[in-house]
């Protein structure tokens, strides 16, 4: 796969790494991929590309990539190969044997974000329809599932507002808690010329991001807040807004529900949410926070994108409704430029919320204690359904260790090393008594898996991916799957096993089920995503071609609701034992906890997790550029090299989570949103300092 050659045939397929979602042409000699080159009629790149994308044909053919189902009675014993029938009924009978001995809902599953939307869908089917209960989490969790909270809260629907395209209208861009230019890189770039061309921008991020370095920045504001005082900070800029009368009186009183925006309003204008007395919490000075809110509110066309420095908080969910009533009281949203845009981490984070991953939601965000979706489902799928939300990911950690919940299928997530607070989550997975692990390669989770299912790579499947623009892109198969099975596949032929057939022929066909079930969904199929490249939903009657732009004449809930949002400091604090505040993010070559990246060329620009410090900070512990530096926090301790630098400010340190050995979660904490339980990845008191090896 790594020869290069000149290409017989090209095929088009979707980037499977962030959540832009790029079109790259697989050119082809014979059955080998000669290069990626991106696709310059892909709607959401254009035909640009990230040196990640490029390059990511690399690990589909790696050697580590497990190609024999692998089975074990114990942890402690050597695995085992099996033919695939022999694992996947070996796999169900566990399961099984759980059920009759530890009830129904002792056993659940994880989605993928990496996954198709089909292979999500028919995961979350298996689980309610095969497993009798709605135990379905997905990575999301983990990322952002506060948007999908507060963003359908507010807004109606959990999904951003805009097209990526609708940024070159922007006069404002504000960019809170995100940082485009390494986990978004080719947006980021198209953020970049918008800004080159005039636009102004404000970020909140206590790192000096490399978009503020834009070259001929008309007027650049960084509010360089601490971690952890996102609410205090939104409720302050929405503070000026009402009290200098800045508001949109006219898209208010039209398009939101009054009795809500008058108790906001009352509640926003109290002189405690002003920057003045905010100050403290947030470390921002007053000037700039007014000066922002007044560059916000009276830009023509001003956009919010957000990220996991929005999300990954206590007060997650608190903070992207906060979004929410901000641009609802400019009058921000329903037209190109404006918005609330999420920045999806993942490939298919939209869409395996999309899908119904959530254990309250079916797909297309019905919520299971519905009657009238429920029953449609139930019709659908031969099968009655439980009425009761399911567990989530960290109820699920919860119950093993309890010993109620015994059995896991995981697809597509290393939870051992992605997840916080590693120790208690290796206690919970060394507490099942059957966990399936269906992925790419050996991962950390496997060391506690009595399964092994070989996943199959992007290149290896058929399928859709929706990105953070709500885009539904196609999925090609190029080559075939290494192991003999795409992963819808694998799933369908467990839920057999499990004794609840499912049949279909080709990915196109679960799509069309999905079509059938989803109101948002109805008019998307294989034919027209063909016929027209992409898709963005809702798709139906009313938007036979897909939605650039939600909310453009009323809400899904008809009128937005503004949500009161009282800012509530985390438990997390620092004190002289951890006087340093650690917050976490991500390097452009590297794609998550790099389980692909770090199986392709791409490797050798980011050999390993280093640990940003303020040279002042630095200084007064003897730490130099380069230095080993142990670093503990109230979970656990770990050792990384230093790298002094001013783009963090002091008394906060911030690393990457590329590299299983850096255990950036070892010392994160098990504290997460009031909400969702999204964990608080953003926020950990530590303390750091010089040690001489690791
Ligand atoms: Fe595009 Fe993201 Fe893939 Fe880079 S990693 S090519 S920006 S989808």
């Amino acid at each position: 796969i790594v020869e290069m050659g000149q290409p017989e045939h090209s095929i088009v397929t979707t980037c499977a790494y962030c959540g832009v979602g790029c079109s790259f042409k697989a050119e082809m000699k014979g059955n080998q991929v000669v290069r990626m080159v991106p696709y310059k009629g892909g709607d959401a790149n254009h035909g640009h590309s990230c040196v990640k994308g490029r390059f990511a044909f690399g690990y589909a053919t790696h050697q580590d990539r497990l190609k024999t189902p692998m089975i074990r009675n114990n942890i402690n014993e050597p695995w085992q190969e099996a033919s695939w029938e022999k694992a996947i009924q070996f796999a169900a009978d566990k399961l099984k044997g759980l059920q009759q001995k530890y009830g129904r809902n002792s056993i659940g599953g994880i989605t993928s974000s990496r996954c198709t939307n089909e292979e999500t869908y028919l995961v979350q089917k298996m689980i309610r329809a095969a497993f009798g209960n709605n135990n379905t989490d997905t990575c999301a969790r983990v990322c952002h599932s506060p948007t999908g909270y507060g963003l359908k809260a507010t807004l109606g629907e959990s999904a951003g507002t805009q097209d990526f395209d609708s940024v070159m209208k922007s006069d404002v861009i504000m960019v809170l808690g995100a940082n485009p230019t390494d986990a978004h890189p080719v947006f980021g770039s198209m953020m970049r010329r918008r800004l080159r061309e005039g636009a102004q921008l404000i970020v909140a991020d206590p790192r000096h991001i490399d978009l503020l370095k834009t070259p001929h920045l008309k007027s650049a504001i960084h509010l360089p807040i601490k971690p952890g005082s996102n609410v205090a900070l939104i409720n302050s800029l929405a503070h000026v807004v009402i009290t200098e009368g800045l508001e949109d009186h006219a898209f208010i009183e039209s398009r939101c529900d009054m009795k809500t925006y008058d108790k906001w309003r009352e509640f926003i204008r109290d002189e405690r949410h002003s920057p003045e007395s905010v100050e403290a919490i947030t470390g921002v000075s007053a000037e700039k926070v007014r000066q922002a809110a007044r560059s916000f509110a009276q830009g023509n066309n001003s956009a919010i994108y957000y990220g996991l420095g929005v999300t990954e908080h206590s007060q997650g969910s608190t903070m992207v409704i906060g979004i929410a009533n901000l641009a609802m009281a400019t009058g921000n949203l329903g037209r190109e430029g404006v918005g609330v845009n999420p920045l999806r981490g993942q490939n298919n984070v939209q869409g395996s919320c999309d899908m119904g991953s959530f254990p309250h939601e079916l797909p297309g965000y019905q919520h299971i204690s519905d009657d009238a979706p429920r029953a449609h489902f139930e019709a659908a799928w031969g099968v009655s359904l439980d009425k009761e939300p399911g567990l989530r990911i960290s109820n699920m950690f919860d119950a093993a260790i309890a010993g109620e919940f015994k059995g896991l299928y995981v697809q597509g997530e290393d939870i051992a090393q992605s997840d916080p607070d590693t120790q208690h989550v290796e206690k919970a997975l060394r507490s099942l008594e059957c966990l399936i692990v269906q992925d790419l390669f050996l991962n950390e989770t496997a060391k506690f898996a009595h399964v092994l299912l070989p996943g199959s790579s992007f290149l290896e499947k058929d399928g859709t991916f929706t990105n953070a623009e709500r885009r539904i892109n196609r999925v090609r198969k190029v080559i075939p799957p290494l192991a003999g099975k795409e992963d819808w596949q694998i799933t369908m032929d467990l839920a057999k096993a499990f004794g609840y057939p499912m049949q279909y022929n080709h990915p196109s066909e679960i799509m069309d089920e999905i079509a059938q079930l989803t109101p948002t969904f109805t008019g998307v199929s294989f034919r027209l995503l063909d016929k027209l490249g992409s898709i963005q939903w809702p798709c139906n009657n009313d938007h036979p071609t897909g939605t650039p732009t939600m909310h453009v004449d009323d809400f899904p809930i008809g009128k937005g609701r503004f949500i009161v949002t009282e800012y509530i400091a985390t438990e997390e604090r620092t004190n002289s034992r951890f006087p340093l505040l650690l917050t976490t993010g991500r390097i452009l070559s590297q794609y998550n906890v790099g389980a692909q990246t770090r199986r392709t060329e791409n490797q050798l620009w980011h050999k390993e997790d280093r640990l940003d410090i303020h040279p002042h900070d630095a200084e007064v512990r003897g730490i130099k550029e380069g230095d080993w530096v142990g670093i503990s926090s109230r979970a656990g301790q770990t050792v990384l090299r230093a790298c002094l630098t001013e783009k963090v400010l002091p008394g906060v340190v911030y690393t990457t989570f590329h590299h299983p050995g850096s255990g950036a979660n070892v010392i994160t904490t098990d504290n997460s949103d009031w909400a969702t339980n999204c964990p608080e990845y953003k926020v950990t008191a530590v303390q750091i300092e010089r040690v001489t090896q690791p």
